[in-house]
């Protein structure tokens, strides 16, 4: 068996000894005489599966105890939709910053579900210059009466991403997509009053979605709100309502004792500091022929974009890259060139193999 280095945006690569333990448990998990596939999602087994799930995760994150974590289905789009269903009452208003495309889609849903009855509104967008950086504070307008203020702090497919200490000051609650950087870096939970995080790009399989809340927020939703979609009720049931995503559960849970081996987020984020670093000083470096046009201190440690000064040579870039094991390397189609995604469960090896190929790429063709 040989593993490409694989640089997909999502689903992504997962850490290669996780995949192993999954295996190992796959027919047969601790003895349970059948996979977690399988079992009930109210047996002793599972309950002891997801309890840990959220109690690793609680630790890694430094969770407060005001805050539910729900495990729901759906991905970060749903909650698109679902975020103002349960927070925006009828004649409320809620705030919007749009960063890039998926800042962009969530008040776009915001928008459409709300119609005539509350209002979504944009306090601040770089859409004018192509989302290649963070609004400064002077951009950001927001309503101090809005009942939130959304924010995407990793843009996934711009590459720009946002500390949680540069966000605005404001009394407003603060609600974030962190889908593309969950579990990259530390990150003071107290600031939000709701996180959320597809699974498939920092934590495991798609199919679960991590939303992370303040219990003052839980309870807003009108009564006419699907069931399944009122956080209140999820948190009620421990996010068992019906049927939870019992294998994407199980295998984020693995991930996250994985997270914990390694020391914590904090040695993590030293880790994927140092892999965009390898990245960035070798597009910086190229005399222009690789470039990255996200602000410097606004770039993504998670997803890299970057264009070939000849775009010509895309084609090549990619089919050489490929053969090289090199895999899943090309930009989203509404940006172009290349993007590598270099999440945590990318070594850094996998790092040094793309920076070492693009030396040599360049060499070629300069
Ligand atoms: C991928 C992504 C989404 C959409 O996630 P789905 O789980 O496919 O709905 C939303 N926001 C960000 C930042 C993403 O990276």
């Amino acid at each position: 068996m040989s593993r490409i280095w694989n640089f997909s945006a999502g689903p992504a690569v997962l850490p290669a000894e996780v995949l192993e333990q999954v295996k190992d448990e796959l027919l047969d998990w601790h003895g349970a005489g059948c996979g977690v596939m399988e079992m009930s999602h109210r047996g002793k087994e599972f309950t002891a599966i997801i309890e840990a799930a959220e109690a690793d995760l609680r630790e890694l994150m430094g969770i407060p105890g005001n805050y539910k974590v729900l495990f729901l289905q759906g991905g970060a789009t749903q909650q698109f939709a679902q975020i103002p269903l349960n927070l925006l009452s009828i004649g409320a208003s809620a705030d919007y910053l749009v960063t890039g495309s998926w800042s962009k889609k969530a008040v776009k849903e915001a928008q459409r579900v709300m119609a005539g009855t509350a209002s979504v509104r944009v306090a601040g967008t770089t859409e004018a210059s192509g989302f290649t950086r963070f609004l400064d504070a002077a951009e950001i307008a927001i309503d101090p009466d809005a009942a939130y203020v959304h924010v995407c702090t990793n843009e996934t497919i711009h590459g720009v991403e946002v500390d949680c200490s540069r966000l605005p000051q404001t009394t407003v609650p603060i609600v974030a997509d962190m889908s593309s950087h969950i579990l990259s870096r530390p990150v003071d939970v107290s600031k939000y009053a709701l996180i959320y995080a597809g699974a498939q790009k920092n934590i495991g399989p798609s199919g679960v979605t991590i939303v992370i809340v303040r219990e003052d927020l839980l309870g807003r939703a009108p009564a006419t709100i699907p069931t399944v979609m009122d956080y209140a009720v999820m948190a009620e049931n421990g996010s068992m309502l019906n049927t939870p995503p019992t294998f994407a559960i199980y295998v984020s849970g693995l991930v996250f004792k994985w997270l914990k081996r390694l020391g914590g987020l904090a040695e993590v984020e030293k880790i994927n500091a140092h892999k965009a670093e390898l990245l960035y000083v070798c597009i910086d470096g190229s005399e222009g022929f690789y470039r990255n046009p996200v602000r410097v201190a606004d770039r993504s440690r998670m997803n890299v974009p970057f264009t070939l000064a000849n775009p010509e040579l895309d084609a090549a870039f990619l089919a050489e890259s490929k053969a090289a094991g090199l895999a899943s390397l090309k930009g989203h189609k509404s940006v172009g060139g290349m993007r590598a995604s270099i999440y945590n469960a990318m070594p850094t090896d996998g790092v040094r193999a793309l920076v070492e190929f693009m030396q040599d790429f360049r060499k070629r063709n300069a």
